[in-house]
């Protein structure tokens, strides 16, 4: 199965400007199996997921993407929608109690407490 896992929608998000029965829409028509939402600090209920998977071609999975002092971290599995900043320690705490999982959403945009060229990597080594 081919499966966005990160996918965001206004105007639960602001980094986007699409809606998201275009999104599902659109995630049909470019043939993947399904989409995960994961807006910022914002976790769509059950039953809205429900009413947006309403004759769609796809899946529909809902997920988070969190802040950290680590950078954004897309979360799977864990229901708490946390508004405040959280560490990535105290994330994963939470995320792993929770049985959940979680991926950085992109590692190599740079993070609130150090710059990527910190990481003194190559984008192999990485
Ligand atoms: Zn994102």
């Amino acid at each position: 199965m081919r499966i966005d896992l990160h996918t965001h929608t206004s105007p639960r998000s602001p980094c986007s400007s699409i809606d998201p029965l275009e999104l599902v829409r659109e995630a049909g028509r470019r043939r993947l199996d399904g989409i995960c939402l994961t807006e910022h600090q914002v976790l769509w209920q059950p039953q809205e997921v429900e009413s947006l998977a309403q004759g769609a071609r796809i899946k529909i999975f809902r997920g988070n993407e969190f802040t950290t002092n680590q950078g954004d971290v897309l979360v799977f599995g864990y229901e708490e929608d946390v508004k405040e900043l959280l560490t990535i320690q105290e994330l994963r705490d939470q995320v792993r109690a929770a049985g959940g999982f979680m991926i950085a959403a992109h590692p190599f945009r740079g993070f609130k407490t150090f710059g990527v060229g910190q990481l003194k990597m190559n984008l192999e080594q990485a």
